[in-house]
């Protein structure tokens, strides 16, 4: 469908390299990359990390949907990932649009752009992509000539601040949704393109799974809330649904991970052991949008390794999901492939471990092969009564037990991580956290006998997200924040007897009000973002580079002529009453069960694990048709039967 060009530019790019920083991002090439035949192809996706090569390349999502998509005949997908401003500014001298690492073909040249969003701190990436790729920013702007713009990821489960720049959004797993999408484009080019880009974006809109957001009208009340969204067209559904995959063996991506030719932030093999977590902590948004807790079987993720290994030589695997420890089977997961890769010396790494899963000799397998690293605990609330109402059901004995053990077994270093910020949290919460780290350092200390060990707290600023229990919380301002956390730094750093064996280490509460606004905004945060990118924002997610004052003075400039503010988006708690901007895109959570966990945090109540007790009705099972997935199946990772095929 589009008309522009698609020839590739490396020619012109080739003669920029030269000026510009790591150059190497630029070229592809990479191990299991994949250049399929152009012509030969109907539909052509360009698929974008919107950040820089070194953070997008590892991005298992674009990695798995890559290569979803260049395995269906007839179809393609190349990469795309954020330039950096010294490459931009040479490209928009030199008239060198976005392009593809894999054939350096023009993004405009393609069908579709596909972008996953796992923060929204990438909106203003987009938009550099977008222009420099020739797309007209806005979606009603754009013709048949030009690709759809597809945003997915975590993010897209409240597209609403990027409505007027994507032509529509995807919710949910990806894999069996881009090859639906592809099958609705395919047919309508081969139809002749009938209708035009309206068409086939009704189409999408109609299948229920695509959220299109140019076919519904946003009403606002005189106060400046949401009265409703509704469908401007017929077909249209109310509501759009997220997608789920279910059996994850049958989806055994990426078979051929890339192999990064430039340093990226990780240089390992991963493979996803499960993917939701109904653990049920009440901020994260990433546990409750993935639910239900559907786990790869042991053979399976024992297959994956080996091929994965074979295929790319990466010297350590990482075994991820939301909390990896959780895996039913994670012992004799961490056993067998310690024991199967014992001579080839390849490392395992958890990279999210729940404390109450961890235990020491799941810890000694998986360094068995590798180094010992430090060890990360996230206990996330300081006071046990603030892990009640973020319903982190972790005791600090059980904590301290855990980690002692681990400083008793040889580690010297601990890291633990919380959150500042949480729903009803004072001040005394957030300074019992220097009291655990001083249990840990005197704990440890008697556990392994040696004065030299270490805890590092590290903490970030809490943001109450989209389709959790705490979309209703007011956030806590910056400034006090900041205030909370100078608190604690002082009695940490005032402690003689420890404060010398306690790191600490935390981001001041500005960047948390952006994404704050960025992740509960509605359509009229997007003139914000708009005028950020205008006024050079780029790469928010790096601090460098992150300019609080451009988005407040961006905010006072937008927002006013709609009556709202960014502490109306932030620190404002919403009521029950309340229509809020991504009600019409169904995670499958019911509102009123969200609502009365909501009510239990206050009354610091805690709620069990669906997986070991009965299901408590989060709503998600019934209204998606999908069911918890674990194990044990009782099968064992050995005797290999993959080598060599
Ligand atoms: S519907 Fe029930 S079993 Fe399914 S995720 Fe929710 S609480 Fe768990």
């Amino acid at each position: 469908m589009p008309v522009e060009s698609a020839a590739s530019v490396f020619p012109q790019l080739e003669a920029l390299l030269p000026h510009v920083q790591k150059p190497i991002q630029y070229v592809g090439g990479e191990l299991n990359s994949t250049v399929k035949p152009w012509e030969e192809c109907e539909v052509r996706w360009a698929l974008m990390y919107p950040d820089a090569y070194e953070v997008g390349l590892p991005n298992q999502g674009v990695m798995i949907l890559y290569e979803v998509l260049n395995e269906r005949d007839g179809v393609l997908a190349e990469r795309t990932y954020s330039v950096w401003p010294d490459l931009e500014k040479l490209m928009r001298e030199h008239e060198v649009p976005q392009f593809t690492v894999d054939s350096h073909r023009p993004v405009g040249a393609f069908d579709l752009f596909g972008l996953s969003f796992s923060t929204e701190l990438g909106y203003t990436n987009m938009l550099a992509a977008l222009d420099l790729a020739g797309i007209p920013l806005e979606a009603a702007d754009r013709t048949v000539a030009h690709p759809l713009v597809v945003a997915g990821g975590h993010a897209a489960f409240n597209p609403e601040p990027v409505a007027d720049f994507i032509d529509c959004a995807v919710i949910g797993d990806g894999e069996q949704a881009v090859l639906e999408i592809t099958d609705v484009v395919r047919a309508w080019k081969a139809e002749g393109m009938p209708g035009g880009r309206d068409e086939v974006l009704l189409r999408l809109a109609k299948t229920g799974g695509v959220y299109v957001p140019r076919f519904y009208d946003v009403e606002y009340l005189p106060d400046g809330r949401i009265a409703r969204t509704v469908p401007n067209r017929s077909g249209v559904p109310w509501r759009v649904s997220k997608h789920t995959v279910m059996d994850l063996d049958e989806w055994p991506y990426p078979k051929q991970p890339l192999v990064p030719l430039a340093e990226t932030v990780h240089e390992r093999m991963s493979v996803e052991i499960f993917r939701g977590c109904t653990r049920g902590c009440r901020f994260c948004q990433a546990g409750m949008i993935t639910r239900p807790v559907r786990e790869r079987s042991i053979t399976g993720i024992g297959d994956m390794v080996e091929k994965g290994l074979r295929a790319t030589g990466f010297e350590e695997v990482g075994l991820l999901s939301l909390s990896s420890a959780d895996h039913s089977e994670i012992g004799d997961v961490a056993k067998g492939l310690a024991d199967r890769y014992e001579e080839e010396k390849i490392g395992l790494s958890l990279p999210s471990t729940r404390v109450d899963a961890f235990n020491v000799d799941l810890a000694n397998e998986l360094t068995r092969n590798g180094r010992r690293s430090g060890l990360t605990f996230a206990p996330e609330g300081g006071s046990e009564r603030m892990r009640k109402v973020i319903n982190k059901m972790v005791s600090e004995e059980d904590l301290i037990r855990t980690v002692s053990t681990a400083y008793g077994n040889g580690w010297r270093q601990v890291k633990l991580y919380f959150m500042c910020g949480l729903p009803t949290e004072t001040d005394e919460d957030v300074l019992q956290i220097a009291d655990m780290a001083t249990r840990v350092i005197a704990e440890g200390r008697a556990a392994s006998g040696r004065s030299d060990i270490r805890a590092t707290v590290s903490i970030g600023g809490f943001v109450p997200k989209p389709h959790t229990p705490f979309q209703w919380a007011p956030q806590l301002s910056p400034e006090d924040t900041d205030a909370r956390l100078a608190k604690l730094r002082d009695k940490i750093r005032g402690d003689k007897k420890y404060g010398r064996s306690i790191g600490f280490r935390y981001h001041d509460g500005k960047p948390g009000i952006v994404e704050g606004l960025l992740s509960r905004g509605d359509r009229r945060v997007g003139a914000v973002i708009r005028a950020v990118y205008e006024d050079g924002g780029r790469f928010d997610g790096w601090r460098e580079y992150f300019s609080y004052d451009r988005w407040m003075a961006c905010a006072e400039k937008t927002l006013p002529a709609f009556g709202v503010d960014v502490d109306w988006y932030t620190t404002r708690e919403r009521s029950y009453e309340e229509v809020l901007p991504w009600d019409h895109l169904d995670s499958g959570l019911d509102k009123d069960w969200l609502w009365e966990d909501w009510q239990d945090a206050l009354d610091e109540t805690e709620v069990e694990d669906c997986r070991w007790t009965p299901c408590f009705d989060c709503g998600v099972c019934p209204s998606m048709q999908t069911e918890i997935q674990i194990g044990p199946t009782g099968r064992k990772l050995l005797p290999l039967s993959v080598a060599g095929k």
